[in-house]
């Protein structure tokens, strides 16, 4: 008798995304209203951006200039006379009853970011970017805040520029979700284009999820779900992987596939850590989607586009390479200098430009600031002592002035107090050397520890380790290194 069993079946994963990042203009994007986070409600408005008839908007040209860096900087192509058009929703916290989006001619369009697979570090991950367009933001209803409990809106974030990047169905896990919205964060961070603070919802994304399902026989899709606004990296991962789980079980339970229902929209509880559904999806029509006639195409010169590309700041990858290549740093702590950050990065520089020693400089940065500034919670703009001081102290350590111990010495002092290395230097007794007093240490040592000498001399070299120690007690100026050459030139002499 045959027996039949239940066949295998394996499941993908299929991640897009909708990132919106708020772009870091002074003043929103069609009006002159100042975006400052945190202002009391109703304070940055005015008559455009609270969607008055009769007012017209004026494109600000900073945010047209920055989403053309993050064009750039995604290898994505520009498109000059790129259009507006009118989006239509009906929420109170949108004033004008539609918001000011780019549909069918988007600022810029068909680019990639590459990024290390976190689950095969072997591999290089390549995402294409389908578009990144430029749109208003809405306001923000306060429930619950107004006289009797009532909702309360808020209009100071209405109008604020964002610009929102949409990537092609290309990732396959939620780790490389993450990793990929990390990759994008520090290239965002890099160029300066916004401060991508996700907290204050500078940065919020939105993850497309559905599975593909290799049955024995054939291979089904399941229906794609959006889940809005989720607000860290973290929330990202964790619902992504929850919706998997739900849409697989969903599917055995049901055998439901992709255009047997509509799009639909879930948000993600991070309290109870599930995903729960807000509505179905509209389709495109249902927004009324048509051509602003207030505002004119942006056209983008061919001089523009040379004079931003000409502007551009390095990207991390040109930096890591740069580490590599002029300071000879390892692909390791090259990454670790470059993922934290532009600050980092230009830190790292000058002390190596001072001290022209990149490696020790990037130990001293990895090691010891890197330690310090994790535990703090700290920014290395907040660090206490400055790229110029390290590079001086680097510099001591490399010239053989100091040895390590009294460098970190000095390194602590500096902690709690802004000296200069000279006075650095005096305040904890460290003086210089001179070759005369070595030699009369050396001559002391050779007198006192007349056995350890032979045992080198007949081979036994890990015997001067002690005497090195026992010099270092006596004078603790005395560099290990400068007292070494001096003992071996009298005990191999
Ligand atoms: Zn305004």
């Amino acid at each position: 008798m045959s027996t039949t069993t239940p066949s295998a079946i394996s499941v993908q994963t299929i991640i897009g995304l909708e990132i919106h990042v708020q772009l870091a203009t002074c003043s929103k994007l069609f009006c002159g209203c100042s975006t400052r986070y945190g202002q009391p409600p109703n304070t940055q408005t005015c008559p455009i951006c609270q969607g008055l008839p009769g007012t017209l908007p004026v494109i600000n040209s900073q945010a047209i200039d920055l989403a053309m860096d993050v064009g750039l900087a995604l290898e994505m192509e520009l498109v000059s006379g790129c259009r507006w058009d009118r989006k239509h929703y009906f929420y109170p916290d949108l004033p004008k009853g539609y918001q000011t989006s780019q549909f069918d001619l988007p600022i810029t369009r068909k680019g990639r970011l590459e990024f290390r697979d976190p689950t095969n570090a072997e591999t290089i991950c390549s995402v294409r970017i389908n578009r990144a367009h430029l749109e208003e933001d809405a306001g923000k209803s306060l429930h619950g805040e107004g006289v009797d409990g009532g909702t309360w809106i808020d209009l100071n974030r209405t109008g604020t520029p964002l610009l929102e990047i949409v990537t092609e169905p290309d990732l396959r896990s939620a780790q490389q979700a993450k990793a990929f919205l990390q990759q994008l964060r520090t290239i965002l961070l890099y160029i300066g284009v916004s401060d991508c603070n996700m907290q204050e919802g500078s940065m919020r994304v939105d993850a497309n999820v559905n599975l593909r399902i290799d049955n024995s026989n054939e291979t089904v899709a399941t229906p794609i779900v959006e889940i809005k606004n989720l607000n860290s990296f973290r929330n990202v991962e964790r619902a992504i992987e929850f919706e998997r789980d739900r849409q697989l079980q969903h599917w055995r339970a049901t055998g439901e596939r992709m255009g047997q229902r509509p799009k639909q929209t879930r948000g993600w509880d991070a309290d109870r850590e599930i995903t729960t559904v807000q509505r179905e999806k509209e389709e495109a029509a249902d927004y009324r989607y048509f051509p602003c006639p207030d505002l004119p195409p942006v056209v983008l010169s061919v001089e523009q586009i040379a004079e931003r590309r000409g502007k551009l700041p390095r990207l991390p990858q040109q930096w890591k390479s740069d580490l590599i290549r002029v300071w000879k740093l390892s692909d390791y702590d090259a990454s670790v200098i470059v993922e934290q950050g532009r600050d980092m990065a230009e830190y790292f520089e000058i002390v190596a430009r001072i001290s022209q020693d990149g490696k020790r400089s990037a130990n001293w940065i990895t090691q010891e600031i890197m330690r310090l500034l994790n535990e703090q919670q700290r920014a290395i703009t907040q660090f206490p002592i400055s790229a110029q001081q390290m590079g001086e102290l680097v510099a001591a350590v490399a010239n053989n002035e100091l040895d390590h111990a009294r460098a970190r010495e000095i390194f602590a002092l500096w902690l709690e107090q802004p000296l200069s290395l000279g006075e650095a230097k005096q305040r904890l007794g460290i003086a210089s050397i001179s070759s005369d007093e070595v030699e009369q240490l050396v001559a002391d040592i050779v007198a006192q520890h007349a056995a350890a000498i032979d045992d080198y001399r007949q081979g036994k070299k890990q015997a001067l380790g002690p005497l090195i120690a026992q010099a270092k007690k006596l004078n603790p100026n005395v560099s290990p290194a400068k007292f070494r050459e001096a003992l071996l030139r009298v005990v191999e002499g």
